[in-house]
């Protein structure tokens, strides 16, 4: 009798083992070498999922699934987080997302740079309804809170200014905002205090939202600019990311010095991480070159502005002072992406564009090609203003995430910076491969983890069992990026499988048109009211 309920156990034991063992999945990637995200080294093993989780990792040999893919010596890694994109705008023409996918980016966050839409509910039904290919996730942005209170303005808030500026921040956060964003190069946000970036800040802490900056300079006053956005920080005690970190000249050679100061801040105790693109070219609006004050009031007011020969003496004569502060004697570092006015000057540089015009190289005439450009209509810049030994300094920092800093790209159109489509990639193929300046996995825990981690993404970010199974699989001895500023539309080749939330989203290297990409609401999200 004992010995018959023994063996009775012994074949529960064994067929309930084997039942467990037989779990039935919707895809296992086979036979990879896993990446978790986390920073470790690879390992090889099956990763089990069933609809948009991953169930299981680990040997599955005797497990069943309706679809085996044999991913034997690829890397298997966490989709990429994207924390520095700017997708408004083109999410309609191309929800596929193309650019991103190929790059092994599964999640964006956009609304970067004070840009973004005012009212998030309303964006987020309009992105549920059309469905991307990507995550997606917002920040609210303060230029445009700005714009909605006090338009073009260059003034300081009055205190029921200020409130209705709040508020709408307020609401944002509550309508699922991660966190609130600032562009302090731009219109708006140039004309606002410190003061007035705090009381918003303030507004996204209360719901635990994060605090992104584009700071007011990134070369000559870069070292004020960090101390700004760090003291915002501190003062609304909030988690600060300084988004694409970097410097132009006179200041090349100091990351070491804006490294220090960033850990300084972590060892008094905020939480300052910092972004970057991997590329010695910036990308940027041509306005960016002109006086602040001359931009007031919005673009009619800039023209009418300039028609004023006194007005147009004296921009002349700052940017001049400009141009002597940042050590350069040519515009030849900046280059038309496109010109909405003249397309004939897209893929050209200022200096070029000066001497077609029949003019001598000097910087007074560069000075008045630009004035010319302006005037034709909205104009976006590469500018080539970045050492190479900064660039990898900030790279090889472990707080530094890997962004794109780029909408979705319609493929063809325009000279955009080859960054929307090869951040990644580059970093995967140049800096890890070719370099060896970081490692693989250290690589892969910057496009993963660490942004999961500061933008309070759950699920998402590790492969673990219980993760949404937002995945990549690539060869880390072919993946490339193939855009360059020559020929800036060209998608990453490598990624061979990209999934999303479960979906096949890149099948054999084509994106499959699926769009399972969903909204990633912010820590102070509330669903109904
Ligand atoms: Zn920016």
């Amino acid at each position: 009798m004992i010995l018959k309920s023994k063996l009775c156990l012994l074949f529960l034991v064994l067929f309930g083992g084997m039942a467990f063992s037989q779990q039935h999945f919707d895809i296992i990637l086979k036979n990879g070498k896993i990446i978790d995200g986390a920073g470790n080294p690879w390992f090889y093993g099956d990763v089990g999922i069933i609809k948009d989780r991953i169930v299981k990792i680990g040997d599955l040999t005797n497990n069943k699934a309706d679809k085996i893919i044999d991913v034997t010596g690829l890397i298997v890694a966490p989709g990429f987080i994207d924390v520095h994109t700017h997708i408004e705008g083109d999410e309609k023409t191309t929800p596929t997302a193309d650019n991103f996918i190929h790059d092994g980016v599964t999640t964006v966050i956009t609304g970067n740079c004070g840009t973004s839409n005012v009212d998030i509910r309303r964006y987020f039904n309009f992105l549920d309804s059309l469905k991307l290919s990507v995550n997606v996730g917002t920040l609210i942005g303060h230029n445009d809170v700005r714009r909605a209170v006090l338009g073009e303005a260059a003034v300081t808030p009055n205190a029921a200014q200020l409130k209705k500026m709040t508020d709408l921040v307020e609401q944002a956060m509550r309508d699922g905002a991660m966190g609130f964003s600032t562009g302090l190069i731009y219109t708006p946000g140039i004309y606002s205090k410190t003061d007035e970036v705090v009381a918003l800040a303030k507004a996204a802490a209360k719901y635990k939202g994060i605090y992104t900056s584009h700071m007011r300079n990134e070369s000559d006053k870069i070292m004020e600019a960090i101390t700004e956005a760090i003291d915002i920080g501190r003062q609304a005690r909030m988690p600060v990311e300084i988004s694409h970190f970097k410097v132009g000249q006179p200041n090349w050679g100091r990351s070491n010095e804006m490294i220090a100061m960033v850990e300084n801040a972590r060892k008094e105790g905020l939480d300052v991480t910092v972004d970057q693109y991997p590329y010695t070219a910036s990308s940027t609006t041509l306005t960016v070159l002109l006086p602040d004050w001359l931009q007031a009031g919005g673009r009619d007011s800039l023209l009418k502005r300039l028609d004023n020969p006194a007005i147009h003496k004296k921009v002349v004569t700052e940017m001049i002072n400009d141009m002597k502060r940042r050590k350069r004697d040519h515009f030849d570092y900046a280059v038309v992406a496109h010109c909405d006015g003249d397309s004939a000057l897209n893929g050209k540089n200022i200096e070029q564009i000066n001497i077609l015009k029949g003019r001598p190289s000097t910087i007074p005439n560069e000075i008045e090609t630009i004035l010319d450009i302006v005037k034709t209509g909205s104009t976006s810049m590469v500018f080539h203003g970045m050492s190479d030994a900064d660039v990898e300094n900030i790279l090889k920092y472990p707080l530094t995430m890997i962004i794109s800093d780029s909408g979705i790209r319609q493929f063809g159109v325009g000279v955009p910076h080859p960054r929307g489509y090869g951040s990644n990639a580059r970093v995967l193929a140049y800096y890890v491969r070719e370099k060896k300046l970081i490692t693989l996995q250290d690589a892969i825990r910057k496009m993963t983890s660490l942004p999961a981690q500061k933008f309070k993404i759950a699920g998402r970010g590790l492969l673990e069992p219980g993760m949404y199974a937002d995945i990549v699989v690539f060869d880390p001895n072919t993946v490339k990026d193939e855009a360059t500023f020559e020929r800036p539309h060209a998608y990453s080749t490598g990624f061979k499988y990209v999934l999303v939330n479960g979906a096949i989203t890149v099948d054999n290297f084509k994106h499959t048109g699926a769009r399972k990409g969903v909204i990633l609401h912010g820590p102070g999200y509330i669903k109904n009211q």
